[in-house]
């Protein structure tokens, strides 16, 4: 399968559209999991120390790299959380060398437990020891020097938060990470609009996508497939909300296609040069969530899906551990 990508600035990486998220895959088969995804074309793993599976996984990847499937320069691996230690845990977890992408996974510092103590440390109290992002990025950058991550970046953060970062950052933040799918498409995020922000078309706000595409980053959505990811997780707002799977506009221009809901979705994001990193455990699915690049959607076909928007946001700090990093 042609695997398309998005290159990074500064280094000139290629970051596959394409991706395999890992959070909830079960420890007992992520191994397998992670190996199945390979072989059915995905060369991008999104990983964090968070999910607590990043042994698993990595023994998934090795077992690829070792059965031939891939070289490890084929891949492309991102991993997520606290700086020098929690990073040097996570590459002696996935057994790897270098990472590729490695980012800052919230704006928010939790406090620090001791490996010993709990690893990963979760949110379980969710106390936080305060750290400015200025302190968290210059140490981000030094693992950029050591050659140890190609690039780092940056996930749920805010436009306000991003601005500030660029403002000092030596170097830049290559990616973004943010939710994204219909019922939350920070608009601008799936509109390439050319921003000169004076001469925006009337009634169009620049949003965070867009800003972040602006500046020079890439854009990651996660969450592709919105509720069904937060359903499990008991999220009230995710339960009530039409899941997109059945939603009929959806179902409509699936049928059209000959392709499937989850499809259709994953291709408006790519359309838009957003990569996404799809979830599942069930083998058909992962081959099918992989192919999505032999059709293409209509203009009118983007702009039905863009009308979708509500925006509901389910991975909210605010919601699930009174850190209103939204608000
Ligand atoms: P997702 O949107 O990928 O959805 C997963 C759910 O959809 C699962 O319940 C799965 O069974 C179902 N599903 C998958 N393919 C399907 C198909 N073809 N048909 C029907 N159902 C299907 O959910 P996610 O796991 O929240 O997000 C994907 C990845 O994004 C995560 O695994 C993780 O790697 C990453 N992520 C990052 C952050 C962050 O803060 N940076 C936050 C959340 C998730």
């Amino acid at each position: 399968m042609a695997t398309q990508s998005l290159t990074l600035q500064p280094s000139g990486s290629k970051m596959p559209l394409l991706g395999f998220g890992t959070w909830k895959v079960p420890k007992d088969s992520a191994a397998d999991i992670v190996y199945k995804a390979i072989a059915s074309g995905y060369r991008h793993v999104d990983c964090a120390c968070d999910y607590g599976n990043e042994v698993q996984v990595g023994q998934g990847i090795k077992k690829a790299i070792a059965d031939g499937l891939v070289t490890r320069e084929e891949l492309f691996v991102t991993s997520k959380e606290h700086v020098a230690p929690a990073f040097n845990r996570t590459l002696s977890d996935l057994g790897l060398d270098y990472i590729d992408l490695y980012l800052i996974h919230f704006p928010i510092s939790l406090k620090y437990v001791p490996f010993e103590e709990r690893y990963p440390p979760e949110w379980a109290n969710n106390e936080q020891d305060p750290v400015p992002v200025h302190e968290t990025w210059a140490e981000m950058e030094k693992l950029v020097q050591s050659g140890k991550t190609k690039n780092i970046g940056v996930s749920n953060f805010p436009a306000i938060l991003l601005m500030d970062l660029l403002s000092y950052a030596k170097v830049k933040p290559a990616v973004l990470h943010i939710e994204a799918h219909p019922y939350l498409n920070n608009s601008a995020l799936i509109k390439q609009v050319i921003v000169i922000p004076v001469l925006l078309p009337e009634g169009k706000n620049m949003q965070l996508g867009t800003y972040a595409q602006s500046q020079g980053l890439q854009v990651t959505g996660y969450s592709n497939f919105g509720p069904a990811s937060y359903v499990e997780l008991g999220s009230a707002a995710a339960q009530s909300a039409v899941p997109l799977f059945k939603e009929d506009r959806l179902t409509k221009i699936a049928a059209q296609h000959k392709k499937t809901v989850a499809q259709v979705i994953l291709r408006w994001l790519v359309q838009n040069k957003i990569s996404v990193i799809p979830k599942s455990l069930n083998p058909v699915r992962i081959s099918q969530n992989a192919d999505i690049f032999n059709f293409d959607l209509s203009a009118q076909e983007m702009e039905t899906i863009d009308g979708m928007n509500i925006p509901l946001r389910l991975n909210d700090p605010g919601v699930y551990a009174n850190i209103p990093i939204y608000a």
